[in-house]
């Protein structure tokens, strides 16, 4: 299967596609068509199973383990109680790093090298992290021959648990801290992919469509649970994860509204509501990953939606941290269920939706990391520390490089790493 750019007609190759991130246009690669995927023939089928059957129209299937790429699959908790009952929460936070970026992060990886070793290449890959993206690219790609990983966070910005993620000791991939802000590190990350200094350069931020493509299965999981249609809240900041969401639909998962979940960072919300929003610098919330002040997904939404509104098909809310922290209390009293700040957004939006709209359909929110990766807050909320899962304790030795937000720091670090990556000759 193919890509085409949003702003152009050009086809590209999947590989391709990856390899770039971005397109040579300045658009998004989104697929070529969408082919329909028919839910009901996958009825009994293991999580994996329907990953490997959705995503072999992008990669050799025999060139991937499913299995054990995502053996840890994605349960679903349905909750009950007053102002509870319908809404079922999708926990996607059972991967190796507890947030629902190991799902297109363990697709990617592998696929990168396909891709590379098909070419005859090597590649780097720069990623800017407001928290779980890193270290799910950074425990997906560590292993993948060909392919080197630099990291750039913001120093002191990411919880405690987040920090020793990141930074983890891995083969072949380095962490920075940068002393600035999360907007200072995708700038960063920006202005090097701009220079020609350094050849070989690839993303792996949710402009990168083979992210995108294996987070549609979860989407396909949670309605082949359900004889009807469902709604989906889905926790946004980049909106790449609802963006998956449309892929899903498009090809067939019966979807019936999204919405979109927003902290205090309220662009597209108010962009559904008909504003015309400017873009802003983020601010900081209690849900960081969502920090986001203009979501770069936004271009293949509306390219998707082809001129039709957008707010015909997804309802946005933007909660506050004070509303945030009840949501945690209150479900943590009346259910005994612990949610991250994250899912704890998607949770006080779904109410709100359910009571406003009077769809009958059920409700999925995507529970989008897990509650120990936000210890502090948690427990401020909630008055309950959530226990620690294991792949968090295992971590034993961490390591990280700090530098100003300079390019010339960052560009030093990766023609050192560069210069590491294996010679093919
Ligand atoms: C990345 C992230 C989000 C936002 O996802 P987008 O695809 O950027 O909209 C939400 N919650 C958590 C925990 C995240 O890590």
């Amino acid at each position: 299967m193919s890509c085409v750019s949003t702003r152009g007609d050009a086809t590209v190759a999947f590989g391709d596609a990856i390899l770039e991130g971005l397109a040579p246009d300045g658009g998004l690669y989104v697929p070529a068509k969408s082919i329909p995927f028919d839910v009901d023939a996958t009825a009994g089928a293991s999580y994996a199973g329907l990953a490997r059957a959705i995503l072999s129209r992008w990669v050799e299937p025999d060139l991937l383990d499913f299995e054990s790429l995502y053996s840890f699959g994605a349960p679903i908790v349905e909750l009950s109680g007053r102002g509870w009952t319908g809404i079922k929460i999708l926990e996607l936070f059972h991967g190796p790093t507890n947030s629902f970026k190991d799902y297109g992060a363990r697709f990617l990886g592998p696929a990168l090298g396909i891709a590379l070793e098909a070419r005859r290449r090597t590649g780097l890959v720069l990623v800017a992290t407001s928290g779980d993206t890193g270290s799910a690219v950074a425990d997906a790609m560590s292993d993948v021959p060909g392919l080197r990983v630099v990291l750039l966070f913001p120093h002191g910005k990411v919880s405690a648990v987040q920090e020793r993620q990141l930074t983890a000791r891995r083969p072949g991939v380095r962490a920075v801290a940068v002393e600035g802000t999360f907007d200072d590190c995708q700038r960063l990350v920006k202005e090097a992919f701009g220079t020609a200094a350094v050849p070989g350069l690839t993303s792996a931020n949710s402009i990168n469509i083979g992210r995108l493509l294996p987070q549609q299965v979860y989407y396909a999981w949670a309605a082949v649970h359900c004889d009807q249609p469902i709604d989906v809240v889905v926790p946004s900041g980049n909106l790449g994860n609802l963006a998956a969401g449309f892929l899903a639909r498009m090809s067939g998962v019966p979807i019936g509204r999204f919405v979109a979940a927003h902290n205090r960072n309220d662009w597209f919300v108010r962009y559904l509501r008909g504003d015309r929003p400017v873009a802003v610098g983020s601010v900081q919330t209690l849900s960081n990953a969502m920090d986001v002040g203009a979501p770069s997904n936004f271009e293949r939404l509306q390219y998707w939606c082809q001129g039709k509104a957008l707010a015909d098909l997804v309802t946005g809310y933007s909660i506050s941290d004070d509303e945030t922290c009840d949501v945690m209390r209150t479900l943590h009293q009346e259910t005994g269920y612990l949610a991250d700040p994250h899912t704890a957004v998607g949770l006080a939006a779904a109410r709100r939706f359910r009571k406003e709209s009077g769809s009958s359909l059920p409700t999925f929110v995507l529970a989008t990391a897990h509650p120990a990766k936000f210890q502090d807050i948690v427990e401020r909320a909630t008055g309950v520390s959530p226990a620690i899962p294991p792949s968090l304790s295992a971590i034993d030795q961490t390591d990280y490089r700090l530098i100003g937000a300079e390019l010339d720091s960052v560009l030093d670090i990766v023609r050192e790493e560069h210069a590491l990556l294996p010679s093919l000759d």
